[in-house]
């Protein structure tokens, strides 16, 4: 048994108690006043066993889960924008006793049923005392849904303080940091990373809460360290660079960036470094994981690479029928297994898929497919379920072909899938957001821009314009929408 807050509980006194904890927008936290928050929510919600937090981008729900997490009860964190089915799924699945909603928030039909309690962040009630243990549910946390329908990852007290002491290991990260991110709220990079990570390390977390390269320019230059996004911010980032001295400086002054949640494009990596002499730090992480591999603060960031295994992190490649991969070629293609204090306990009453997650010795399968560099850095290559192109007898990860595609000056956004071939048995489909709709690429253009950078079996042999590419609340491309129309 030990705090996941030990700047929270026992309650904070001295120096601490005035030290900034929380801000979103014109509203912020001392240490002392959001633990008298957390603690007033924390009575109110008793003896529940599992609690949902309506985890709208404010306050509220940073009070919320903390409240929880202090009072050792579970917290499902609801995305707001779910629609009616996928909630009453969730709460089906998760059964909380009760919500917790910022005070007028509307709440939809199905969660009409549950016990409503307002989070009030001005209340000041007593600090609990920590008292669940280690390996007790901490929160559940549904996958984004890239792949298939969302699961519920049972995500241990365990995993969270092991990631969060990880990360501040690879990172530097202390209490003098001060973060700013925009991220939702209903996944574990901006709750986990974003939220928890900052009031573990005693630290401060501005929330923007809505991502603008205008907010994030604002809090580099106005204090903060540290900036956390997904590749569509940085993206948005590297478009706004040029012609903005502000962001320029602010970005150039920065102790850290760092993306997660999907592969951060080469061509904005550059461009980012390019501008401002600053590389993005890229880490990688799943629900069911946390953290498990990251560039470190002291090491070398480079474009397309994620780093090593973060402390207390075994990870290993595995050829399909499960050898270990030892090669540090940059080629050996192999599934990434991991293992250790990070991960989750099962997907709630999925037994067959929690099963069939892990190996016989307790690795995690994560479904993501890697190299590894003669320096051990991890590079993705892309998922196995959608990313893996078997074409003319190679097996061709589309991300780096959507890397290359990029770069063209005629392309916005890209993304390439596989798709039946009666001779390559599948062959290779770019789907392209053109730079100008007036003037798409064709095709002999952008395959023999791909030919030109990498083999030539990695040519597109189609290509389809597309006003947008389908994604999710965290920037991710859905390849299921756009291959299954
Ligand atoms: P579902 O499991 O429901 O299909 P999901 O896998 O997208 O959805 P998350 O747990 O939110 O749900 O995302 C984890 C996945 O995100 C990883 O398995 C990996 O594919 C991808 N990912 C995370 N960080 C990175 C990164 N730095 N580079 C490349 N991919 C990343
Ligand atoms: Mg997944």
């Amino acid at each position: 048994m030990s705090s996941l807050f030990p700047a929270l509980s026992p309650a904070p006194s001295g120096a601490r108690a005035g030290r900034p904890a929380l801000r979103f927008g014109e509203r912020s936290l001392t240490y002392a006043e959001l633990a008298a928050a957390a603690g007033a929510s924390a009575g109110r919600i008793g003896s529940a066993g599992r609690v949902a937090v309506w985890a709208t981008p404010a306050m509220e729900t940073a009070v919320a889960v903390v409240a929880a997490l202090l009072a050792g009860v579970s917290a499902v964190p609801l995305n707001p924008k779910s629609g009616d089915k996928e909630l009453a799924h969730i709460l089906s699945d998760s059964g909380p006793s009760l919500v917790l909603a910022p005070p007028g928030a509307e709440l939809p039909p199905a969660l009409g049923t549950l016990e409503r309690v307002d989070v009030d962040v001005d209340a000041r009630g007593p600090v609990p005392e920590e008292r669940a243990d280690d390996g007790d549910p901490a929160l559940v946390v549904y996958t984004s849904g890239t792949t298939g329908p969302p699961k519920g990852a049972v995500i241990p007290r365990r995993a969270l303080s092991s990631t969060l002491d990880a990360l501040a290991d690879a990172w530097q990260w202390t209490g003098e940091d001060v973060l700013v991110q925009g991220l939702p709220l209903f996944h574990v990079h901006g709750l986990v990373l974003g939220i928890l990570g900052p009031l573990r390390r005693g630290g401060s977390v501005r929330h923007l809460g809505r991502f603008s390269t205008e907010g994030a320019a604002r809090e580099l230059n106005g204090g903060a360290t540290m900036l956390f996004g997904v590749p569509t911010m940085y993206h948005r980032i590297a478009e706004t660079l040029p012609g903005d001295p502000e962001l320029t400086k602010a970005l150039a002054g920065a102790r850290l960036l760092v993306s997660g949640s999907a592969a951060l494009p080469v061509h904005d990596h550059e461009r980012i470094a390019a501008a401002t002499g600053r590389r993005v730090v890229e880490r990688y992480g799943m629900t069911e994981t946390l953290m498990n591999t990251s560039v470190r603060a002291d090491g070398e960031p480079r474009a397309g690479a994620v780093g090593v295994p973060l402390p207390g992190v075994e990870l290993r490649l595995v050829e399909e029928d499960g050898t270990p991969i030892a090669a540090l070629d940059g080629e050996s293609v192999g599934e990434i297994q991991v293992r250790g204090p990070n991960l989750f306990t099962e997907y709630l009453n999925r037994p067959d898929a929690t099963a069939a997650a892990f190996t016989e010795d307790g690795f995690f399968r994560t479904g993501d497919m890697a190299v590894r560099d003669p320096d051990g850095y991890v590079r993705i290559v892309g998922r196995k379920a959608t990313d893996l192109i078997k074409s003319g007898g190679y097996k061709i990860g589309a991300g780096e072909i959507e890397n290359a595609l990029l770069e063209h000056p005629a392309v916005r956004e890209a993304a390439v899938t596989g798709e039946p071939d009666p001779d390559l048995g599948e062959r290779i489909v770019a789907w392209i957001v053109p730079a100008d709709p007036a003037a798409p690429p064709a095709l002999e253009t952008l395959a023999d821009h791909v030919a030109g950078r990498l083999a030539p079996h990695k040519r597109p042999r189609v290509v389809r314009h597309v006003e947008a590419l389908p994604r999710n609340d965290m920037g991710k491309i859905m390849k299921r929408a756009l291959t299954h129309g």
